[in-house]
């Protein structure tokens, strides 16, 4: 069965379950921004655990902080050497200015067969396609339960770091919230390719380093600018030379697979994929598909994006002092190893050329390093087997991003996560990736349709039961 039949939209656990649950969830509206008592999530969070109680499942309340719940059900499985799988999502979402939708982000309306609102796609429709999922695919056990354990996560704060969320899960309760297996957002997505249809999962991240550059100059009168020492030149020739500057293609297995689904033909495949003519290439793709392009250029280099700049506090004096903010996603390097601070330090320095980095002080204000998932196991399987399902026709690419979700914290301890949904097919990339904190964000049926029939489908498949 491969397209959403008009019968599947009818059906009652969708349209009394699935579709009342999302759209609660929406107008939670927990916007999450940034300030620690935003979000408050326990609002939804007393929704899904009403959804549960419906279902007879039971549901713990982790706090980090009052009003910021996190909702975990753990179902324990049958046999203790089978490995564990995790729903996990989250129910904060980003702001939404009001003015510029066509509708109230927060009312979750029906129309045009979608509904509307923030949080649609990141990550409210993952919420509640794994929540009913989950619970129907127990529902349909005889023992109400599988192998290994399964469990389901909402959590809270992701739009801001998980600070009250995932890290505080993993660092605090690390045994109630360990698993092997995790599917989260960010995957699913299609792109057009000269091979047919493909949708992207993601099995990892790129590492995050923010960093702080400060220059020191000598203040003077503005008006006699000749020979002066000028902090503020410094962070400019700084941004400069860091925006323009290219790191070494990275070839790693998902930029390769990324990249055999971006490029078109013989010709461009081999140029890209030999690396000889990337250039050439990538300025071919962007024309096509920028978005494409973004998501192939950040997942084969290190990136520099210098994006605040600060320094001076009057018009006639020579500026004394500058900061220079720069947002650095990292690869690991050629020899495969991942760089630890220092050695972010030294590729900023490296960037920046031995004298202009000689001027800078370096502080490093965040800092992850990448995560990847491998590319076999069990989760592996059963994602391609329901996926072969449901789109038949299509292929599924390696995703590896340049921006972060909750499940970095889950691979840095070892679970195989990835990010996957089955959506319809008019969920491209770019549709996806402009939806996402975007104006009118917005999920069709068929997708919601489809996403339930992915997490009810992915335990027996993951089991093998
Ligand atoms: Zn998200």
């Amino acid at each position: 069965m491969s397209v959403v039949t008009p019968e599947e939209l009818e059906r009652p656990v969708f349209r009394y379950r699935l579709l009342p649950l999302f759209r609660d969830l929406i107008r939670c509206g927990c916007v999450n921004t940034g300030e620690p008592d935003s979000g408050q999530e326990d609002r939804a969070v007393a929704v899904l655990r009403e959804f549960f109680a419906s279902y007879g499942l039971e549901t713990r309340i982790l706090h980090g902080r009052p009003g910021r719940g996190n909702l975990l059900v753990k179902v324990p499985g049958s046999d203790a050497t089978a490995p564990s799988l995790t729903y996990m999502n989250h129910v904060d979402v980003v702001p939404a200015n009001a003015a510029d939708w066509s509708c109230d982000p927060f009312a979750a309306d029906l129309k045009d067969g979608q509904v509307w609102g923030r949080g649609a796609v990141d990550m409210l429709c993952w919420t509640a396609c794994q929540a009913v999922g989950l619970a129907e695919a127990l529902k349909a056990r005889p023992q109400r339960n599988f192998p290994g354990n399964l469990s389901f996560l909402a959590l809270a704060d992701e739009e801001a770091a998980g600070r009250w969320g995932a890290r505080f899960l993993v660092e605090q309760f690390w045994e109630d919230v360990k698993c092997d297996a995790m599917v989260t957002e960010l995957g699913g997505f299609f792109a057009d390719t000269d091979r047919g249809p493909a949708a992207f999962i993601n099995r990892g991240e790129k590492g995050v380093a923010w960093v702080k550059l400060t220059a020191r100059g000598r203040a003077g009168h503005g008006s006699m600018p000749y020979g002066a020492d000028n902090a503020l030149l410094k962070a400019a020739e700084a941004a400069l030379r860091l925006g323009t500057y290219r790191a070494p293609l990275l070839r790693h297995p998902s930029w390769r697979s990324m990249a055999k689904t971006a490029a078109r033909g013989f010709g461009e495949r081999v140029a890209l994929l030999s690396g000889w003519g990337e250039g050439w290439v990538m300025k071919r793709i962007f024309r096509r598909d920028p978005g494409m392009a973004k998501f192939l250029d950040t997942a084969g280099h290190t990136t520099f994006s210098p994006n605040v700049v600060a320094g001076g506090d009057k018009i006639n004096v020579i500026c004394d002092r500058s900061e220079l903010l720069v947002d650095v996603r990292f690869l690991p390097g050629q020899d495969g190893n991942i760089p630890d601070e220092a050695g972010v330090e030294a590729l900023v320095r490296q960037a920046l050329g031995p004298q202009l980095s000689s001027q800078f002080h370096f502080e490093l204000l965040d800092f992850h390093q990448p995560t990847l998932s491998s590319l076999e196991g069990p989760l592996d399987e059963a994602i391609r087997g329901v996926f072969s399902e449901s789109h038949p026709d299509a292929s599924l690419v390696d995703l590896m991003i340049g921006g972060v979700t909750d499940g970095r914290y889950w691979r840095d301890r070892g679970t195989t996560v990835y990010g996957f949904t089955l959506f319809d097919r008019e969920m491209t990339m770019g549709e996806f990736t402009s939806r996402m904190h975007g104006v009118d964000e917005r999920i069709s049926l068929n997708s919601l349709a489809l996403g339930l029939r992915f997490f009810t489908q992915l335990p027996g498949k993951f089991w093998k039961v």
